[in-house]
């Protein structure tokens, strides 16, 4: 059921006003129960509020997202307030530009309510390196949101707003997604402009909808998508019609990768869970066919030598200088190092040593360059792959969400939670997590620029499973 659709309905029926709509959501949001606000967007948001109110007072029409409140991870730039990354180097850094798809949501009428907490410039799988506090997670305050966009997939989770703008890099929407029961889509690299969200790995960062239905992820999709003059990654892409995901006649294959489920580090319940949605899944006449992939500890490990290799280069820019809280020391590159050093998170700190030292001259050969031409091998498998099937389908994640506090004892554990993921993310693949089928849902990806197929499939298992 599309939320946005129910409340356009309720808005221009006059059932509702927008600004107490707005009002409700913010009194919610500013009890902060779960951790998951940076920033409240009060007075922006009332202001809109009493705009669209207005419109329709006038008897004018309103757009389908017009009066729509909305979260936003706190990695996006809106002009004039405040973007942390939830880190300590640019708690007091205001952003001076709005980013392309929050410009355009905020263009057809979306009301932004809130930057939200999430896990540091993007490092992390919990939204526990944070300055802002671990994010609960919604179904279970004691065990974390999820990351790094926790604190935007607990938002729509509790309802605090209808969807919210996560940033996915190698799994931070599609995690956490999982983690609370809802939906969350990672769209093909390119679909949607980065411009403006603050870069963690240039090369497979995406901008992607979170939401508690398939269609209100479709609607929002379409409007955040497009060629962007200033991102020369990105591509122009057709409107996706609520029609065209109706009719799933043309998916007719479906594989998994059987080590991602012939493995000990998968969770039993998880892995009955998987199979048995692949029973369901035949027993509709769908061809489901295992398929050979990488091992998990080698796409964990592809994906975190470039993804740190990326941050690391991404990152040398906040030196105090033009970006960053600055602590003076004696002279510049003390200045620099204390600024960097104080300011960063031991992960993020972790991820700048690493990347530098994988970059590095006598290095850089043997691992940088060796994790490209793996990245390579592994968008060339899904190529293959991706003329016997139509869609993979995989668990989301091997395990349920940890406590709260244990991540943070063993980054490697936490790294290796992302197996699943972070392989789709090199492919630049579209990949949606659907809160079906595990207890931490199901990850439905098609090829490149399929994202229609994606939405598709998981119409078609929304009553199945
Ligand atoms: N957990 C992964 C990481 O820490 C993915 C994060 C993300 O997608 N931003 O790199």
């Amino acid at each position: 059921m599309s939320q946005i659709k129910k409340i356009h309905t309720q808005l221009i029926n006059k059932e509702i006003s927008c600004t107490d709509l707005v009002q409700e959501k913010l009194n919610l949001l500013k009890e902060n129960t779960h951790n998951t606000v940076n920033l409240l967007l009060e007075t922006l948001a009332l202001e809109l509020a009493a705009k669209v109110d207005a419109k329709i007072a006038n008897g004018e029409q309103i757009g389908l997202l017009e009066g729509i409140p909305f979260g936003i991870k706190d990695v996006y730039m809106v002009q004039g307030t405040y973007t942390t990354a939830s880190s300590e180097l640019l708690k007091n850094y205001k952003s001076s530009y709005t980013a392309t798809a929050i410009q355009k949501l905020l263009d057809a009428g979306a009301i932004p309510l809130v930057k939200e907490n999430c896990d540091s410039f993007g490092h992390g799988s919990s939204s526990e390196n944070t300055i802002f506090g671990a994010v609960k997670n919604a179904i279970n305050p004691e065990l974390v949101g999820g990351g790094s966009s926790g604190g935007s997939a607990v938002n729509v989770a509790k309802d605090y707003t209808v969807f919210s703008i996560g940033g996915d890099t190698g799994g931070s929407i599609r995690q956490p997604a999982g983690y609370n029961n809802v939906y969350g889509l990672k769209p093909t690299y390119g679909r949607i402009s980065r411009f403006g969200l603050m870069a963690y790995a240039s090369s497979t960062d995406c901008v992607g909808p979170i939401a508690k239905s398939i269609e209100d992820i479709r609607i929002v999709l379409n409007v955040m998508s497009g060629k962007d003059v200033k991102d020369q990654t990105t591509y122009p892409s057709e409107t996706i019609s609520s029609e065209v995901i109706l009719n799933t006649d043309d998916i007719k294959t479906v594989g998994y990768f059987k080590n991602f489920i012939e493995n000990d580090a998968i969770d039993a319940q998880v892995k009955s869970d998987f199979l048995a949605s692949l029973e369901k899944i035949k027993a509709k006449g769908i061809q489901v066919t295992a398929l050979d992939f990488f091992e998990s500890d080698t796409l964990v490990s592809t994906y975190y030598t470039l993804a740190m290799a990326e941050t690391a280069s991404n990152l040398s820019r906040l030196d105090g200088t033009n970006y960053g809280n600055r602590i003076e020391g004696d002279n510049l590159k003390d200045t620099y190092s204390i600024t960097r050093s104080q300011n960063f998170s031991e992960e993020t700190k972790r991820r700048i040593v690493g990347g530098n030292q994988v970059l590095s001259q006598g290095f850089s050969d043997e691992i940088y360059l060796k994790g490209l031409n793996l990245r390579d091998q592994i968008a060339a498998n899904f190529e293959k792959d991706f003329n016997e099937v139509d869609i993979i389908l995989s668990p989301v994640t091997p395990n349920t969400p940890p406590k709260i506090g244990d991540s943070l004892k063993d980054p490697l554990a936490m790294y290796l939670s992302d197996a699943y993921t972070v392989g789709f993310s090199l492919g630049q693949l579209p990949t949606l997590t659907i809160p079906k089928g595990t207890t931490t849902g199901l990850q439905i990806t098609a090829a490149k620029t399929h994202d229609e197929l994606v939405l598709k499939f998981a119409n078609f298992l929304k009553d199945m499973i």
